[in-house]
Formats: structure tokens, C-alpha cells, sequence
């Protein structure tokens, strides 16, 4: 497989973005951008600052002193912070609705669209996220956009928190999913859409083997 290629992946939460990333990346030996973290990230540093998420203004005034740096071990994505790695505190679904809410203020996507450009300028480099095909790498190689209806995502974020232990509740997490979609999806500034030259991917039924191997063989097809 010829190395280089810029490959995204966009979606909604829960579509299975981020574990087909992380394979494909291994397969081909590529770095996995995760974009979600560094919107996580601005979520995490509001909370430890204490800054509601209603204050558009002090976020907007802390945003720049966000010293965000990736490292790529092996491949795989961590975030630094002021030299604090936070990889591994942004999982969580209040975070996550923070960030979905700091996502559409035009200066906090301004600030972190460089820090994505920087990681995929030499190319090998599958990013995930909501608008890296349309927005971040808009001449990527190869689009792919996830999705799954609505009953799927919130069943696969359920056992994957499940999995890891946190305590959870069905109808919460259904109804934070539908908040963040409509959220991700209405707003002005890089909406969640697919790009006009995107593969769509339903994966409502389908394994993870089976979406990865249908990504592989677009990919070669674009070799
Ligand atoms: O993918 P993840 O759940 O980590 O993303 C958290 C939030 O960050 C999303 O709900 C979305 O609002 C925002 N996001 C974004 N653009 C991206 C990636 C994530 O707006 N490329």
C-alpha cells in the first residue's frame, strides 16, 4: 500500500468512528488523528479553570493560552496540555457534551484546524472527526463518512461504557446522543455533513471486520 495518502473519517457519536480509525491506522501503518479530543480537550480545560459553558466570552479569552501538543507513540494519538498528557481523562459524556457545545464557536475551531493541518501535512494519516473531509483535509485521498441510526449508537456507547466500568443510565445517554447530533448537525460553522465526495458507510449491520474491509478495498481502488 503506497504511503502518504491524507484519509478521513466523519460521522456522529456512536457511529464506530474511532475503533475503525484506530485499526485502519495500524493496518496501514498510518497516524490516527483523533479530532474529538482536542474539542475535549478546550472541555477540559474549562472545567478545571471553572469556566461555565455559557461564558462565551472567558472561553474565548482562555482559548489562546491552550498549549495543546500531540505526541504520535507507536502510531497512536496522545494530547499534551501544558505537558500534562490528558489523553485518558476526555471520555467522558460530560466532556463530551461540553465539547460539542465549544465546537461551534468560530474561534476555538480557528485555533485547533492548525494544530489538525500540522498533523497531516506528509500525508499517511487517517483523521476522525465531524468535518475533517470537509473542512481540515477538504483534497483528502479518501472520504469515508460513518453512520448507524440512532438506536445502534446509543446501544454501542452503552456497552462500551458499560465495558469500561462507569455508571450509566440507557435513556441518558440516548438523550444526550440526540442532543449532540442536532447540536453537531445545525450548527453554522463546519456542520456534521458528509462531503459531496464522500463513501457513505451505513454500519447499523454491519461488524467492524466488514466496515474495515470495505475501507481497504477503497482505498487500494484509489491506489
Ligand atoms: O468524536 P468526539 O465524541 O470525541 O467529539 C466530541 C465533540 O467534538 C463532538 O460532539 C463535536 O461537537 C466536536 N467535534 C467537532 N469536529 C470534529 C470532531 C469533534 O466539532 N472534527
Amino acid at each position: 500500500m503506497k504511503k502518504g495518502f491524507v484519509i478521513t473519517i466523519d460521522g456522529p457519536a456512536g457511529a464506530g468512528k474511532s475503533t475503525v480509525a484506530k485499526a485502519l491506522s495500524h493496518r496501514l501503518s498510518y497516524i490516527y488523528l483523533d479530532t474529538g479530543a482536542l474539542y475535549r480537550v478546550v472541555a477540559y480545560k474549562m472545567i478545571q479553570v471553572g469556566i461555565s459553558r455559557e461564558n462565551r466570552e472567558q472561553l474565548e479569552d482562555l482559548c489562546p493560552h491552550i498549549k495543546i501538543n500531540l505526541k504520535y507513540l507507536g502510531g497512536r494519538m496522545r494530547v499534551m496540555v501544558d505537558d500534562e498528557d490528558v489523553t485518558d481523562k476526555l471520555r467522558t459524556e460530560e466532556i463530551g457534551l461540553i465539547a460539542s457545545k465549544v465546537s461551534a464557536i468560530p474561534l476555538v475551531r480557528e485555533i485547533l484546524l492548525q494544530v489538525q493541518r500540522e498533523s497531516g501535512k506528509n500525508g499517511g494519516i487517517i483523521a476522525e472527526g465531524r468535518d475533517t473531509g470537509t473542512v481540515i483535509f477538504p483534497h483528502a485521498d479518501v472520504k469515508f463518512f460513518m453512520d448507524a441510526t440512532v438506536e445502534e449508537r446509543v446501544e454501542r456507547r452503552y456497552r462500551e461504557l458499560l465495558e469500561r466500568g462507569d455508571r450509566i443510565d440507557y435513556q441518558e445517554i440516548k438523550r444526550d446522543l440526540i442532543r449532540r447530533d442536532r447540536q453537531d448537525r445545525e450548527r453554522k460553522i463546519a456542520p456534521l455533513i458528509p462531503s459531496a465526495d464522500a463513501v457513505i458507510i451505513d454500519t447499523t449491520r454491519m461488524s467492524v471486520t466488514d466496515v474495515l474491509e470495505t475501507m481497504i478495498s477503497v482505498i487500494k481502488s484509489r491506489q
